[in-house]
């Protein structure tokens, strides 16, 4: 549809900010049903979901799968050793996916009749958005900026914390963490894949369970699996403190003990 506004520049339909998994499918959407659409990113098409998040954890996830086959493979009669894990191949396999992945989500974007724009967009009022100075006129605007972390006001937390972002780029695991939350999905896949590499894992959060987005049955049998895989889980823990050791860090967690971190 587009039309030209006063001045002659093209007038969208509808202006997307943000090229995740939500701006994607909203912009083909729109697009698919008769817009003038346009979608800005600011940096990789594809957001947290291919480039840091989904896609990177199930490749690593894959990996650590692959190791634990390998290692278990004499219950099978299958006698095999690993010699070696090699931590940049699976970082380039994680890039070389997430890269198919953003090339794919590009081409059907185009296909689809959305016009891609590289760059920062701020909303300027309800009809303008403007991307590197540039401004786009618009009668509807999609914000899919999704979200940013968020590190707890924890005394002495700055120092020692380490996000998702750095473990799915990690070139060795680390000695031990305290992952430290709602033991919810993701904490549970990183303690997975962290424990598969070598890592002392002390998965701990505040509630009752983990998993509590899930049934309790699920919850206790993950729970106890992880406690034969050496995985320490403990719950109804608060942290309040993260203090610098001779080796890493001590991890404060008052009614329960200090959890040493390599
Ligand atoms: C480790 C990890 C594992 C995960 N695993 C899963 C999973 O298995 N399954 C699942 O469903 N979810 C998973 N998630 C969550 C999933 O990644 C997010 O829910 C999803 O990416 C949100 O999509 P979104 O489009 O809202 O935002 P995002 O994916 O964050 O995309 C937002 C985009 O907007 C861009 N942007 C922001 N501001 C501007 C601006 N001003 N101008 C231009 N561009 C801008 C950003 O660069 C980004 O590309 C995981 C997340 C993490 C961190």
């Amino acid at each position: 549809m587009g039309r030209f506004g006063e001045g002659g520049f093209i007038m969208y339909d509808v202006v997307v900010i943000g090229c995740g998994p939500g701006g994607y499918a909203a912009a083909i959407r729109a697009s698919q049903l008769g817009g003038k659409v346009a979608i800005v990113e600011g940096s990789d098409i594809g957001g947290t979901c291919v480039n840091r998040g989904c896609i990177p954890s199930k490749i690593w996830l894959r990996a650590a799968y692959v190791l634990n086959m390998v290692r278990s493979g004499n219950e099978f009669g299958i006698q095999a050793t690993v010699n070696n894990i090699d931590f940049q191949l699976i970082k380039n396999r994680k890039d070389g996916v997430a890269g198919d992945i953003c090339m794919g989500m590009e081409a059907l974007l185009g296909a689809n009749g959305v016009e891609l724009i590289r760059g920062h967009g701020v909303v300027k009022n309800p009809q303008e958005v403007s991307v590197d100075g540039k401004i786009m006129a618009t009668e509807k605007i999609i914000l899919s900026t999704g979200s940013s972390q968020d590190i707890p006001d924890i005394s002495g937390i700055k120092d020692a914390v380490i996000t998702t972002d750095e473990i799915m780029e990690m070139s060795q695991a680390p000695a031990s963490v305290l992952i430290w939350g709602d033991a919810g999905t993701i904490d549970v896949e990183m303690a997975t894949l962290l424990n598969t590499f070598g890592c002392k894992v002390h998965l701990a959060t505040t509630h009752s369970r983990i998993l509590t987005m899930e049934d309790h049955d699920t919850s206790q049998r993950l729970g106890q699996a992880f406690r034969e895989q050496g995985i320490e889980v403990l719950t109804r823990m608060t942290l309040t403190s993260v203090k610098k050791s001779k080796k890493g860090f001590k991890a404060g967690c008052p009614a329960k003990k200090i959890i040493p971190l390599k």
